[in-house]
């Protein structure tokens, strides 16, 4: 899992970031204009953004605002989603897996990092399996919650829970890190990075 850290690869010499969130659109307005300004600050910061490919509900809108603001844009979809997820067409990248375990493998290998937007239960999964591998000393790529309108707070409830009956243990360096909003959250996770020790 520690394979293809290309560094801050990002087309515009920025990280590749990747993106998880919701694939709902269906939620309150504070959600979606997150967003778009999680896109938004990808394309200002020079980042590459990797997501799960989809056009659909956050995805769509980050992806979609990503491209506007000049960000290079890699979706990774597996073929049985592609459809069903209406698959982005207007991304600079395409790139379609057999599993959804291979496109959770090739996220982690394109990106530099994780910002992890309000989402449903593929959100979690793939944030708690970004989690799982730094527990596990697999990846040392920083992981980042943007914590819009709190909506992270029951989770992060759920880990210090977890941490407190022994279960997590802190110096395992799987906790998150928080950001209120995306463009903290892009910020933080730059300097997250270059705080990293280098890779020998
Ligand atoms: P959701 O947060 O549930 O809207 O899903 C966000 C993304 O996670 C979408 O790209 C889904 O394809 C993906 N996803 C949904 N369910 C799962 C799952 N069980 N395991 C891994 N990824 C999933």
């Amino acid at each position: 899992m520690d394979g293809g850290d290309r560094g801050d690869g990002g087309a515009r010499g920025g990280p590749a970031i990747c993106v998880f969130c919701g694939s709902s659109g269906a939620v309150a307005e504070v959600y979606r204009d997150a967003a778009t300004r999680l896109g938004t600050a990808l394309g200002r910061a020079g980042a590459e953004m990797i997501y799960g490919g989809g056009r659909v509900g956050l995805m769509g809108l980050a992806a979609d605002a990503a491209l506007a603001a000049g960000a290079r844009v890699t979706g990774i979809i597996p073929r049985f989603l592609r459809d069903w997820e209406v698959g982005h067409d207007g991304i600079d990248e395409l790139v379609v897996t057999e599993t959804m375990h291979e496109r959770k493998r090739l996220m982690h290998d394109r990106a530099d990092g994780f910002v992890a937007l309000p989402g449903g239960l593929g959100t979690f999964d793939e944030t708690v399996e970004a989690m799982t591998w730094r527990q596990l000393g697999v990846s040392d790529k920083p992981i980042v919650l943007a914590n819009v309108a709190g909506y992270w707070d029951p989770f992060l409830a759920l880990l210090r829970h977890a941490e407190a009956a022994g279960f997590v243990k802190p110096e395992h360096g799987a906790i998150p890190a928080i950001a209120d909003g995306p463009e903290e959250a892009v910020a933080l996770l730059r300097r997250l990075r270059a705080a990293r020790p280098p890779v020998s």
